[in-house]
């Protein structure tokens, strides 16, 4: 397709590419999005995710949250095609970084080194009496809610609705997007803010949007979208590319 051979050459003439990620890109990997059909919104109710709720009710609130997140990443999902082209191109020395909305680690587990998680990670715990922070194994959720050496309770090391965003953060993705020279939005619909408002901030930068529904970047930012599975679209570009993924 057309639109594939336009974007693999785009990537092959960028030499700072930054991408910017969101739940569809672990759609493929088997990990469900929270908005859209058969999103995790569908079937639970958002408070879960409110810090207020959690203080009020920790229990209820872990119970939850371990189903949405932590039974699917204790079944250990797999990076997909569109997580391992990323890699390889930072591999390649043409990507700068990643900045996912993601708290499920793949980008990582794909071998990217350069990874902002602007939301936070599900594969650490902060203590809320002590602050101190601690890998997440599967044996903490023997008993819940989990807690802390300090007895105080332990919750994600992700951003609950009604807390900030780390400045650090913020600042590094505005960084990267300034100097960006082609931005990758893959599988975000762009409605949580403020991660929403960093592809504007990418502003010498093309911009190619990878996601199966439009959504408001392409209106509002996006140069070439291409209509595809994130996976499914990354192996048409590294075909392309001469990648192996
Ligand atoms: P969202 O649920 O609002 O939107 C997901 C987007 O992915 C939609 O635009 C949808 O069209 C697209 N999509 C669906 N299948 C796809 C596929 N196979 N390939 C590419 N795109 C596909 O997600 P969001 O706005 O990114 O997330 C809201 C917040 O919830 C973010 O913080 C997000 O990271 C977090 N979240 C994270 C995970 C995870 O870590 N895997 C899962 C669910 C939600």
């Amino acid at each position: 397709m057309k639109t594939f051979v336009t974007a693999a050459r785009w990537i092959a003439e960028a030499g700072r590419i930054v991408a910017f990620t969101g739940a569809g890109i672990s759609v493929e990997s088997g990990i469900p999005t929270f908005r859209g059909e058969g999103g995790l919104w569908s079937r639970y109710d958002p408070k879960v995710l409110e810090l207020g709720y959690f203080y009020e009710e920790p229990e209820a609130a872990w119970r939850v949250i371990k189903e949405l997140f932590y039974d699917t990443l204790t079944k250990a999902p797999a990076p997909n095609a569109a997580h391992r082209l990323l890699a390889e191109l930072e591999r390649a020395g043409k990507l700068i970084g990643v900045i996912t909305q993601n708290i499920d680690g793949l980008h990582q587990k794909a071998g990217s080194r350069n990874v902002i998680e602007f939301h936070g990670t599900a594969k650490r715990l902060v203590c809320l009496a002590c602050r101190k922070k601690v890998a997440f194994l599967s044996e903490m959720l023997e008993v819940l809610p989990p807690r802390c050496g300090c007895g105080g309770v332990l919750k994600p090391d992700f951003i609950f609705f009604g807390e900030g965003i780390g400045p650090e953060n913020y600042q590094k993705s505005v960084a990267w997007l300034n100097e960006a020279d082609l931005l990758l939005i893959v599988g975000t619909t762009g409605e949580v803010m403020p991660a929403s408002m960093l592809p504007f901030e990418a502003k010498k930068a093309r911009v190619i949007e990878i996601n199966p529904e439009p959504t408001r970047y392409s209106e509002e930012k996006t140069d070439l979208f291409l209509q595809a599975k994130a996976g499914e679209a990354a192996l048409a570009l590294a075909k392309r590319l001469l990648l192996k993924l």
